[in-house]
């Protein structure tokens, strides 16, 4: 890029916002990221990085960072909830793993991955970041953004803006007004602990390094170590019968002890370490074109939330900061950089957003919908990865380059 460097504001410090600082101060440009938290940080679960995020990693120059602490399991697992039997394996280890994606299945703590990207930006020093300061609006000119804060009255005048502020976007309404996230009546309880605290049969089942996903009629529950297999992680999901657009009492824990009476003893070991404190409704939108608003870009879930079955969320927003960066190293303007990201992004992230609903429904099927899934699964081997090879491997200037 020949021109002068450009001021770009990044609204939201989670995994996308701080990626995106990252790229965008890579590609020669100044940064400001603004976050309505008080501090920095990512709640204390799990995150599963499938090869394209290992490769957005590297592009963004904190994969060895995340690899320090993150765990490279050797399988990813289906188990079938109710019989405790496999269904069907992965082998992420393997030769034709290797030769097909070149970059490793990593899984983490959100907390460690944030702050590997949070280490590289404090690091970077085209990029400031700012807490306490949570965006209401965004007044746009021809030449420039100027953010207003909850907090203060003081504006934050930029080039152009990222949104990258999750879910809920405020930007996103202001500027698409799509309404709100769609409910998917789903609620998982997650959460990772040390594995030195269990006790017992969980103790030995929480020392496996593989992802396990146990599937069951419209409920699953994941498993996997984080950090260096200090902590193990659990994710329980279930679909609530109690479910209202307005209420927050329905999903609720004796749900959760309902839904999952049936399993198989180790899928019962495994509820009563899994947190309680704090339940997720589950949330996507259908899939959105316009992510350019004049000079403010969508980024991560804000322009595509959904729903985590392929554990896509946050690789995709990963894939989306190396792409922006891209694009603002091969135009000068704003406009012409976010027109070049969103036409390289969306169509991608479309069709993950949208087979992650599919998947779901697979994950979650019942009785004769169930047994014909579990025969067509165990069919396969543990080097077939046709059916996941496009989720994993991005497309156009994302494709892996690089052998490790
Ligand atoms: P967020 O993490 O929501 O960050 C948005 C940030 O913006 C926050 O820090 C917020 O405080 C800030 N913010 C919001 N509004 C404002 C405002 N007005 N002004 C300033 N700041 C603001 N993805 C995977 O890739 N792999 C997985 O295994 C996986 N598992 C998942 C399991 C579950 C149960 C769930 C629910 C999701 C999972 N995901 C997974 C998805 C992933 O967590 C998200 O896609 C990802 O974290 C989105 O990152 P983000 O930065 O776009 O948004």
């Amino acid at each position: 890029m020949t021109t002068s460097p450009l001021h770009i504001a990044v609204v939201g410090g989670g995994i996308g916002g701080l990626a995106a600082a990252l790229a965008v101060a890579r590609s020669g440009h100044r940064v400001t990221v603004v976050e309505r938290a008080a501090r920095f940080g990512e709640i204390g679960a799990g995150l599963q990085l499938a090869p394209n995020a290992s490769l957005a990693l590297e592009e963004l120059g904190v994969l060895d960072a995340v690899r320090r602490s993150a765990v490279a399991p050797p399988q990813l697992v289906m188990m079938d909830a109710l019989t405790g039997e496999q269904v069907a394996a992965l082998d992420l280890r393997s030769d034709g793993y290797r030769s097909r994606f070149k970059h490793p299945y990593l899984v983490t703590h959100r907390t460690d991955l944030h702050g590997a990207l949070l280490g590289a930006c404090r690091e970077h020093p085209s990029i400031s970041l700012r807490t306490g300061h949570t965006v209401t609006d965004a007044a746009r000119t021809a030449a420039e953004v100027r953010l207003h804060f909850a907090e203060t009255p003081e504006r934050l005048a930029a080039d152009a803006v990222v949104a990258a502020d999750g879910l809920h976007s405020r930007l996103r309404q202001i500027l698409v007004n799509d309404g709100s996230p769609v409910c998917s009546k789903y609620v998982a309880y997650r959460g990772a602990l040390p594995v030195s605290s269990m006790t017992g049969a969980m103790a030995q089942h929480a020392t496996t390094e593989s992802v396990i996903v146990w599937a069951g009629p419209r409920m699953h529950l994941v498993q996997y170590p984080v950090r260096r297999g200090e902590l193990y992680n659990q994710v329980a999901v279930f679909e609530s019968d109690h479910y209202t657009p307005d209420g927050d009492d329905w999903g609720s824990e004796a749900e959760l002890e309902e839904r999952f009476a049936g399993t198989c003893g180790t899928v019962r070991d495994a509820l009563p370490l899994i947190a309680r404190d704090r339940r997720w409704p589950l949330f996507d939108r259908p899939p959105l074109t316009e992510w350019v608003h004049g000079r403010i870009v969508l980024l991560g879930d804000a322009a595509h939330p959904m729903l985590q079955y392929l554990a896509q969320g946050a690789c995709q927003a990963l894939e989306d900061a190396v792409a922006l960066g891209q694009a603002l190293g091969e135009h000068s303007s704003p406009e012409d950089a976010f027109a070049a990201y969103a036409s390289r992004r969306t169509e991608r992230a479309a069709s993950i957003q949208t087979n992650a609903r599919r998947f779901g429904e697979i994950c979650h099927l019942d009785g004769m919908g169930a047994v014909m899934r579990n025969q067509l699964l165990s069919g396969r081997g543990t080097e077939d990865f046709d059916d996941v090879a496009w989720v994993w491997t991005p497309v156009g200037d994302l494709q892996p380059t690089i052998t490790s």
